[in-house]
């Protein structure tokens, strides 16, 4: 299906006959409704069919019984431009993604970009570009949220305030650059968040020739909103480091799919130990040296659920709401107002589970029958998961 344009809008969208619905809420993750409305793109209704204005739409999708869930977050990407990554010379990554139920895409920094900029004009020129470049295009329809500078030695307040005067509401990973000090970290880490711009540090061993370690002690000293890849991308700290960072920071603990798959699961059981189920939000890292993994954030809901024996409808959560009230996106969550961005899944065929929750703890994938983003349908049945046993219809 083609990819639609920034000015397409939906209309009015009604899916009926929903088998389960998951919120993104981890408060509140399953919600007794089997019918959402949509008007250009934003829900205005989510309940039982009898209780929901159903007339008048241009788009009716029977959902055959079939779960809908938020299209999911993918916390931490690389991307360069376009739907290209220079890490594994590949096209169409992103769109191949959306098959796998992504949604909406966060850049840890362009880091990728042959002959990278890093001097501070530059660096900052890069960031603008890929922000503005990423508004503007869509590929697959993924929602990317790029122009993440990775800040280097020499930079002053002015220079944020600059970047986020110019729309740059993100950080790449501190401790790609040269600055490495926790003292030096800290500093600017607090000038960005004082002009609106989230940060993430890398947490662990470098993870490719160049890059370099940042221990416990720096990534607590620079108190960065996001605990980057906390399991590692992909060498982990120790794993009694990571719990202590769970205990110590306050922050968001995102765990990703190219890391350290035992330490991704003791650092989301340290985080429900410690009640705070909510900081827990989960990435790829993706393009990386293992390449591009467009099922990378099922396969890591599966892996926290099976063997983290986590409930599956909790670890939707850590992909869909809690990456949206972290980041404040109007996404993630299945609420009036938010984005209709929805993927529509359900039991993998001849899986084992009996539901589609059953076996994502059993450790199986979903199937994807659709995807939807802004209440355009963006692919049916995906050519990337096993085949769902059910999938819905556009009536
Ligand atoms: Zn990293």
């Amino acid at each position: 299906m083609a990819t639609a344009t920034l000015e397409e809008k939906s209309g009015k969208v009604v899916i009926r006959h929903i088998g389960l619905l998951l919120s993104g809420d981890i408060d509140q993750p399953i919600l007794s409704a089997d019918t959402i409305v949509i008007e250009d793109g934003l829900i205005t209704a989510v309940g039982r069919a009898k209780d929901c204005d159903l007339e008048d739409a241009q788009t009716v999708i029977d959902a055959r019984h079939t779960c809908v869930c938020p299209g999911l977050i993918d916390s931490h990407v690389h991307p360069v431009f376009g739907d290209w990554t220079p890490r594994q010379n590949q096209l169409g990554w992103i769109d191949s993604t959306m098959h796998g139920g992504v949604t909406t895409m966060i850049s840890a920094g362009e880091v990728h970009l042959p002959g990278r900029p890093k001097d501070i004009v530059g660096l900052k020129a890069l960031a603008i570009t890929a922000q503005r470049a990423f508004a503007n295009f869509r590929p697959g329809g993924v929602k990317v949220l790029a122009g993440a500078p990775v800040i280097e030695k020499g930079m002053t307040e002015d220079d944020f305030r600059e970047l986020a005067a110019a729309g740059v509401s993100l950080l790449g990973e501190v401790g790609l650059g040269s600055v490495k000090a926790g003292y030096e970290a800290k500093e600017m880490v607090a000038w960005a968040r004082k002009h609106g711009i989230q940060s993430t540090i890398h947490t662990g061993g470098p993870s490719i020739p160049g890059s370099g370690l940042i221990d416990k002690d720096v990534v607590l000293e620079a108190d960065a909103d996001i605990i980057g890849h906390i399991n590692g991308g992909h060498t982990a700290l120790p794993e009694s480091h990571v719990c202590e960072l769970c205990e110590k920071s306050s922050r968001a603990i995102e765990i990703v799919h190219n890391g350290n798959e035992r330490v991704a699961i003791a650092a989301a059981r340290a985080a429900l130990e410690l009640k705070c189920p909510h900081r827990i939000i989960l990435g790829t890292d993706g393009p990386a040296g293992s390449g591009v993994q467009p099922l990378g954030i099922l396969r890591i809901i599966a892996l926290l659920s099976s063997l983290g024996h986590i409930p599956a409808e909790l670890v939707f959560c850590f992909a869909t709401g809690n990456t949206a009230r972290i980041r404040g996106l109007n996404c993630g969550l299945i609420e009036v107002g938010r984005a209709a961005d929805f993927v529509f899944m359900d039991r993998a065929k001849h899986t084992a589970g009996k539901t589609l929750l059953e076996s994502v703890q059993l450790g199986d994938i979903p199937g994807i029958g659709m995807v939807m983003i802004d209440g355009l349908v963006h692919c049916t049945r995906s050519r990337n998961t096993p085949p769902a046993t059910e999938v819905p219809v556009v009536l």
